[in-house]
């Protein structure tokens, strides 16, 4: 089993969920064609993820005077590839710098499994405007849930919701 895997230019980098509201569980795929990864995460994660690619981005347009436009432009397809993915893995870390142009995507991972085995990382080289996607669809699969009461901030269900405060 391979212990890590580098994109220099990955055609694939989207943020998934599946399930129904409630029960859903969350991905990020990424890679290429023909080699692609599923990296499983809970939703505290992503969105978390989506908040740091914010400010991420935020600090580097001030940093390089750009403004948010700029990073506009190349847009990802956000088609699931056929066939399976090369490793399925969970996410432990994820760390966000940039170089040379590129932002570098650092995923601490393990391999999904009964049994934790040891550390395999991850490494994906992303433009600016792949990062900017990135973030815009992780905040948009976490918002799709359940709405949230606004007495208690409790999840809705599709069959109602019992709430606490309310009596
Ligand atoms: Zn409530």
């Amino acid at each position: 089993m391979e212990q890590s895997y580098q994109f220099e230019e990955p055609g694939l980098l989207s943020a998934i969920s599946v399930g129904i509201p409630g029960k859903r569980t969350f991905f990020l795929l990424m890679g290429e064609k023909e080699k692609w990864l599923r990296l499983w995460l809970e939703k505290e994660q992503l969105e978390a993820l989506a908040l740091a690619i914010d400010q991420f981005l935020l600090a580097l347009y001030q940093e390089l005077h750009l403004s948010p436009e700029e990073t506009e432009g190349l847009s990802l397809s956000d088609d699931v590839p056929s066939g399976l993915p090369s490793a399925e893995l969970e996410i432990d870390q994820i760390s966000i710098s940039f170089d040379q142009e590129k932002t570098s995507l650092d995923f601490l991972v393990h391999i999904l499994g009964p049994q934790k085995i040891d550390d395999v990382i991850v490494n994906l080289r992303a433009s600016l405007a792949q990062l900017k996607q990135l973030g815009e669809q992780a905040r948009s699969v976490c918002a799709a849930g359940r709405p949230r009461c606004q007495l208690c901030g409790g999840p809705i269900d599709p069959a109602g919701h019992t709430c606490p405060k309310h009596n």
